[in-house]
C-alpha cells in the first residue's frame, strides 16, 4: 500500500490526518532518516502520514527520537503561529465578534481571527495517535512534560512561557522566579502578577518575590 517499510498503522478515523498536527497529510516523515544520524534510537525506523509544514520543520530536528521530533514540531508551529496564538490571549470569541471592528478597515481581521486562532490551537495541541508497527505498539519513553494551559498543550512549560512573556512583554525570568514560588499549577496567577510588574525595577520585582 505505501512504498515506505515500517509505515505505521493508521486509524481510519485519521486515514488523512498529519500525525504531528492533524491536517491534511500530504506527504510521510521516515525517522530516523538520512539526514541526521541518530546512535542508539530506541525505536525501529518509523514512518508517519506528515503534511508539508510538518515534514519541513521535522527534517531539521536533532533530535533521538520521534516523540521528540514532535516536541520539535510543535515548538515550530508555536513560533511561527505565534500572532494567531495570541489571538486566544488577549480576546475571548464574544469581545472579538462585539469588538465594532465591523466595516472598518479590521472587519476582515474580526472575520478571520478566531477561525485562525482556533486552527493554530488545535494544531499545536493534537497528540497524535499511538504508534504501531505491525500490530505492536511502541512504547512512549516517559519523559513527556507537555503542560497544558487555557485550552493549548504546550510541549513543555517553557515553550508557554516563552509565548507569554513574548506577547505581553511579561520578564520571562520573573515569570520563572513566580512560576517557582507559587507553582506551575496557578500559571494564570503568575502571569497576571508578571502583567502588574511591566516596567517595575529589580528591586520592587524581588520585593514582590519575597512577599509571595
Ligand atoms: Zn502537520
Amino acid at each position: 500500500m505505501h512504498e515506505n517499510d515500517n509505515f505505521i498503522e493508521v486509524p481510519f478515523e485519521s486515514r488523512h490526518q498529519c500525525w504531528f498536527c492533524a491536517e491534511p497529510a500530504a506527504s510521510h516523515f521516515t525517522f530516523p532518516h538520512q539526514y541526521h544520524l541518530v546512535f542508539n534510537c530506541q525505536h525501529p525506523t518509523l514512518t508517519v502520514p506528515s503534511c508539508l509544514e510538518c515534514l519541513n520543520a521535522a527534517l531539521k530536528a536533532k533530535v533521538r527520537n520521534i516523540w521528540q521530533v514532535d516536541q520539535y514540531v510543535k515548538k515550530f508551529l508555536i513560533k511561527k503561529y505565534r500572532k494567531d496564538l495570541a489571538i486566544g490571549l488577549n480576546w475571548t470569541q464574544e469581545e472579538l465578534a462585539n469588538s465594532g471592528f465591523e466595516g472598518g478597515s479590521f472587519s476582515g481581521f474580526q472575520k478571520s481571527a478566531w477561525f485562525m486562532y482556533e486552527v493554530a490551537k488545535e494544531r499545536v495541541s493534537f497528540r497524535g495517535w499511538p504508534l504501531v508497527l505491525d500490530g505492536i505498539e511502541i512504547e512512549k519513553d516517559d519523559c513527556s512534560d507537555s503542560f497544558k494551559f487555557d485550552g493549548v498543550c504546550y510541549p513543555s512549560i517553557e515553550e508557554a512561557i516563552d509565548h507569554y512573556s513574548e506577547n505581553f512583554r511579561l520578564d520571562a525570568m520573573f515569570l520563572r522566579q513566580v512560576l517557582a514560588k507559587i507553582g506551575t499549577e496557578k500559571f494564570a496567577q503568575a502571569v497576571r502578577i508578571c502583567r502588574l510588574y511591566i516596567g517595575a525595577t529589580p528591586d520592587e520585582k524581588s520585593r514582590a518575590l519575597r512577599d509571595l
